[in-house]
């Protein structure tokens, strides 16, 4: 927390760190946890400081647990992920190959993406977040399991002879 020297709430210097888990809703999403987060409570008001170093790192990072996740993709997610790659819903939508106003309805929760455009959404991240190899590995290995866990099988019952 070297950027913090004064309290923005009474200009007071002095900060007790200490490390604890943050419930990262900063992240637009409601579901992230950051563990061994420095929080700086000023000692004169009480004020609390979240420290939270290397963000475009840990925005990395986060954009591949996204990308990993096992089940389909929210609209909170896929805003995610767009604002993770720095573009424009415009833009967004122009890569996908769709116009934007679908986008919108998708991130607002108002249309739900097919699984196809779930698993467009995930790779075009992929491509242009240009993610490391191992995450890559993974989700090639997610894209064939979910083939597998939502196979359907049909049970047809035999008819009789006549
Ligand atoms: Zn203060």
């Amino acid at each position: 927390m070297d950027n913090l020297e004064k309290c923005p709430t009474c200009g007071s210097g002095h900060f007790v760190f200490k490390k604890t888990h943050h419930h990262f809703l900063e992240s637009g999403l409601d579901n992230v946890h950051l563990t061994n987060v420095e929080i700086g409570t000023c000692a004169n008001c009480g004020e609390k400081i979240v420290s939270i170093p290397h963000s475009t790192e840990l925005m990395k990072l986060i954009g591949e647990s996204v990308l990993l996740k096992p089940t389909n993709l929210n609209g909170a997610e896929i805003r995610f992920l767009r604002k993770n790659l720095h573009m424009k819903i415009n833009d967004f939508a122009q890569l996908l190959g769709v116009d934007r106003v679908t986008v919108s309805r998708w991130e607002n929760g108002h249309e739900k993406p097919s699984r196809s455009v779930d698993r467009l959404v995930r790779l075009t991240y992929a491509v242009e977040a240009n993610i490391p190899e191992p995450t890559m590995e993974q989700l090639r290995r997610n894209l064939r399991n979910e083939e597998v866990d939502t196979k359907v099988d049909y049970f047809v019952p035999i008819p009789l002879a006549s």
